[in-house]
């Protein structure tokens, strides 16, 4: 589960990581009076407005409605409405967000870490991540923070370090210290470096996380190291351990139709094909969608309706993969283990009757306990469904009604 980038912040700083302090307002109105309380906490006058949305490059990006970033300076409180206005509410487009502006509810108004007269902030980058193939977490991190992390990656790649931590023994203080040294730290600087370290990584284990990006990790010119932004990816299998966490889920930046599957407990994909699949079990799910490729069709989700494929699951799963446009046909390959056959084609019927005219070509294949039976039931339904026993011929059918 994704965060914004001031939740994520509100996590690390509960681990005591040092974050740029702010305050998060959904309405122009709040703008102000957030800000004199941010300037009476933290002492502030120039204040930094970021907009709240589930990517990143927002700094660069372009509001469409008016023209401003994402991420602007407002120097002095007389210039935070002004600044707020421009961003909270627009269409914000960035490099991350594939070509389509995205709405921001929310602004962080937060403080200018960055000191006047500092000529040369340094900007760093660090991520904690899990690698799966070693079974480790890493802590990635470079002295070329601030910017394109990719182009870093790409272009000068020895910028780039790595750190890997045995989760079995966690971070061990010698490790902290190398990466604050190759960061080019000494003296104070070196110490809250390697105190940041700790506590993000404290910070990583505690929340369950999957991913840590600090793109920049500012050292100020009095030597505080400060997370400036914060990009939190949690374990979703994590979140039934962390109410709180779970509570701070945006549904508004998820695919709608991916929310309403999850919310009728079906696992739901979405995919840019034309054929929608309705499948029991994930692995079935995955070889269905393989030869649907491998007859020339293309995929247009990935559906696991799980064990229950009852009428009232089939009818919502129908419901769902066609409120996509591009699906031209309905493969429904179900296997019947525990679940009987005849009990799901009773349901695909039925589904089929409630849906009234059901406006694509519906392929059926059930496999297992009781499949002759369903068949014979879907065969004398008189309903306009094809039904097949062989995977191949479930692919050659879709292959020909989309023909
Ligand atoms: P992103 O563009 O989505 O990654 O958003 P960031 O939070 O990283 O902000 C973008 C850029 O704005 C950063 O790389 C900083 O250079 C700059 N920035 C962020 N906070 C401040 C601040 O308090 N003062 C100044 N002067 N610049 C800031
Ligand atoms: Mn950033």
């Amino acid at each position: 589960m994704n965060l914004h980038e001031y939740q994520g912040k509100s996590i690390l700083n509960s681990f005591g990581v040092a974050i740029q302090e702010g305050k998060v307002v959904s309405k122009v109105e709040d703008a102000v009076a957030a800000a004199k309380e941010l300037s009476a906490e933290t002492g502030t006058e120039w204040f930094v407005v970021k907009a709240q949305i589930h990517a990143g490059g927002r700094g660069k990006g372009t509001v469409e409605e008016t023209g401003s970033h994402g991420v602007v300076l407002a120097k002095g409180i007389d210039k935070v409405e002004e600044t707020v206005k421009g961003i909270l509410g627009g269409h914000l487009e960035t490099a991350q967000t594939n070509g389509v502006g995205k709405r921001v509810n929310q602004v962080l108004i937060a403080q200018d870490v960055y000191y006047p007269g500092d000529s040369e902030p340094s900007e760093f980058y660090m991520s904690v991540l899990l690698d799966r193939e070693r079974g480790r977490n890493i802590i990635m991190y470079s002295t070329e923070g601030g910017m394109d992390i990719e182009a870093v990656a790409e272009n000068t790649p020895h910028l780039i370090f790595k750190e890997e931590i045995d989760p079995r023994v966690g971070l061990q203080g010698f490790q902290a210290r190398k990466i604050a040294f190759n960061l080019g730290l000494s003296g104070q600087a070196f110490k809250q470096m390697t105190k940041f370290v700790a506590s993000l990584y404290a910070a990583y284990e505690g929340c369950d996380a999957s991913m840590f990006e600090i793109n920049p990790v500012l050292k100020t010119s009095d030597d505080k190291i400060i997370a400036v932004d914060a990009k939190v990816t949690l374990d979703g299998n994590g979140l039934f351990r962390h109410a709180d966490y779970a509570a701070m889920r945006d549904k508004t930046e998820e695919d709608p139709t991916e929310v309403e599957a999850d919310e009728a407990g079906l696992n739901f994909v979405k995919l840019d094909g034309n054929v929608g699949c309705m499948v029991n079990g994930a692995g079935l799910a995955m070889a269905t969608m393989d030869i649907i490729k491998l007859s020339g069709g293309n995929p247009a989700n990935f559906l696991d309706v799980g064990g229950t494929a009852d009428a009232e699951r089939v009818e919502k799963a129908f419901s769902i993969i066609l409120k996509d446009e591009n699906v031209k046909a309905i493969l429904i390959n179900i296997f019947g283990g525990i679940v009987r056959c005849d009990r799901v084609a009773q349901g695909v019927v039925d589904a089929y009757k409630n849906f009234g005219n059901f406006p694509v070509p519906l392929i059926v294949r059930l496999q297992g306990t009781n499949a002759e039976e369903a068949k014979k039931l879907i065969d004398e339904s008189g309903l306009d469904v094809h039904s097949v026993v062989l995977l191949q011929e479930a692919a050659d059918k879709v292959k020909e009604v989309l023909a």
